[in-house]
């Protein structure tokens, strides 16, 4: 690990964080979720991570953050790398054009979610990893560990249960969508599994590492495949278009990278060929997107030049 100034891209990164320091509107922390509504809008660590395992970042860029639907990433990693095209049976691949934990598309579209990063569409993806290894969220939590190099990352069982307690809507997603069959898993059990996997605790440069292999076009950290070079343009793809919540337009529009977001207030975005980046500030926008954070990937792709277009 190193500092910002003597990586390829420090002197962008300390000045963002400059810029980022002068920004007066930061949102406000997600507050259905007890535990998350106490951070602190003015954290503010960014780091970039290059594909041969290099990072740096500026600010709080070693701090563990709640990771959330950042997660969901990793599961969708997983399902496509154990079980291919299989994980397309029960979930789609378009935007939602709706919140994150929105109920009103799934009736009229018959239980099935309209992709993997809304909170219907992680749930089945979670259920098949549930179902294929008997310990979802277990196995994203080495998944992270292994490809970010840090064994301490873990579940933040507290985070779990200030989730369950309010989890009446998660709950809601996942009986429907058992109803129409979709959900193989006895619900309360898929539930427990989806918010241990949310709790994860993890920091930028932890996630900028675990996320290389959408870099390096599906190659792991010690070389070998964890997807194949399509499976990772999909992911990468689906991140494009459905990775920050009903604005992924937006984000396309201002950053132009493939990028998946949390209420943690975490984003990571992906350069593929070139270096993965992970931001996080904790005020969120009225979508769920970390202002600061939007802002600094804007300022990344804008100073470098570097986007998928
Ligand atoms: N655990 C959160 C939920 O299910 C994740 C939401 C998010 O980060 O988008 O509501």
């Amino acid at each position: 690990m190193t500092t910002a100034g003597t990586g390829r891209f420090g002197a962008i990164l300390d000045r963002i964080e400059k810029e980022t320091a002068a920004l007066d509107e930061r949102g406000r922390p997600a507050d259905y979720i007890p535990l998350l509504a106490g951070a602190d809008p003015r954290r503010f660590g960014m780091a970039v991570a290059e594909p041969d395992g290099t990072v740096y970042g500026v600010g709080d860029w070693r701090q563990p953050f709640s990771t959330q639907s950042i997660t969901k990433v990793f599961a969708l990693t997983l399902a496509l790398s154990l079980d291919g095209e299989r994980i397309w049976h029960g979930v789609g691949r378009e935007p939602s054009g709706n919140p994150f934990n929105s109920l009103v598309q799934l009736e009229y579209e018959n239980g099935i979610p309209r992709n993997p990063f809304i909170n219907a569409g992680a749930l089945v993806v979670t259920d098949r990893l549930q179902t294929l290894t008997g310990d979802a969220a277990g196995l994203i939590r080495e998944l992270l560990r292994t490809e970010s190099g840090n064994p301490a990352i873990d579940f933040e069982p507290a985070i779990a249960a200030s989730e369950a307690a309010r989890g009446d809507r998660n709950a809601a997603l996942a009986h429907f969508m058992a109803s129409y069959g979709n959900i193989a898993n006895p619900v309360p059990d898929l539930l427990a599994a989806y918010f241990q996997q949310c709790s994860i605790t993890a920091s930028c440069a932890d996630l900028a590492l675990a996320a290389g292999f959408l870099a390096r076009q599906g190659v792991r950290a010690d070389g070998s495949a964890l997807l194949t070079r399509s499976q990772a343009k999909q992911i990468n793809a689906v991140m494009l278009t459905c990775g920050t919540y009903d604005a992924a337009g937006e984000f396309a529009y201002r950053v132009g990278l493939p990028g998946k977001s949390g209420v943690g207030g975490g984003i990571i975005a992906v350069v593929p060929g070139v270096c993965t980046l992970c931001v996080w500030s904790p005020g969120l926008d009225q979508r769920g997107n970390s202002v600061a954070g939007v802002a600094a990937l804007d300022r990344f792709t804008t100073l470098t030049g570097l986007s998928i277009f």
